[in-house]
């Protein structure tokens, strides 16, 4: 069924159960390379608190779950945007840390956070992503656990918003054409 944000209509996209599947995989994935290594979940907040939510039911190993949020602000010089982290406060140090997002688009983001943790002396850094569009998709580091990829279209839902809106619904829907 059809749903409206704000000004814009969306259409069903991804089911529960295709996310579930995609959020399963990921976690199957984990549970297997990261066992006996403890791993820190670092969840970059909003979007990914539900995918985080879910995929923590699913582990099973031993492991730790922080979160963090990039804050965009204007500086004072005319450089433009900056983006801060906010909330790293656990020691990574040494730690496997994996980074748990809900979508990745052009990369930006996620590379603005994987410059800041390579300044600390961790054990590992890896991506686990929900959703990947890999047409806009162009840095250099990869990304380990992508639950799926999907074309260049704007997306909504489990923790994805339109002008913060939508992020409470169960299933993933497109913009319409
Ligand atoms: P990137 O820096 O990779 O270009 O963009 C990543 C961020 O942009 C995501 O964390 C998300 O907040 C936002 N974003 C990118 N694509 C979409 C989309 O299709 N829908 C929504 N709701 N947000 C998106």
């Amino acid at each position: 069924m059809k749903i409206r944000l704000h000004d814009k209509d969306f259409v069903p996209y991804l089911s529960e159960t295709e996310i579930d599947k995609a959020v399963t995989s990921i976690a199957d994935q984990i549970n297997k390379n990261f066992q006996d290594k403890k791993p820190l979940f670092l969840a970059v907040l909003n979007g990914s608190f539900m995918f985080t939510s879910d995929l923590m039911k699913k582990i099973e190993i031993d492991c730790e779950l922080s979160f963090v949020k990039l804050a965009s602000y204007h500086g004072t010089q005319s450089s433009g945007e900056i983006k801060e982290l906010i909330g790293l406060s656990d020691n990574i140090y040494n730690r496997h840390v994996i980074i748990l997002e809900d979508i990745v688009d052009t990369g930006t983001t996620l590379g603005h956070l994987m410059e800041v943790l390579k300044t600390h002396d961790t054990a590992s850094i890896s991506i686990a992503t929900l959703l990947l569009k890999p047409d806009v998709f162009k840095k250099k580091y990869p990304l380990h656990f992508v639950g799926m990829e999907i074309p260049n279209k704007f997306v909504v839902g489990y923790g994805l918003d339109y002008n913060e809106s939508g992020r409470n619904l169960k299933a993933i829907y497109q913009l319409e054409e």
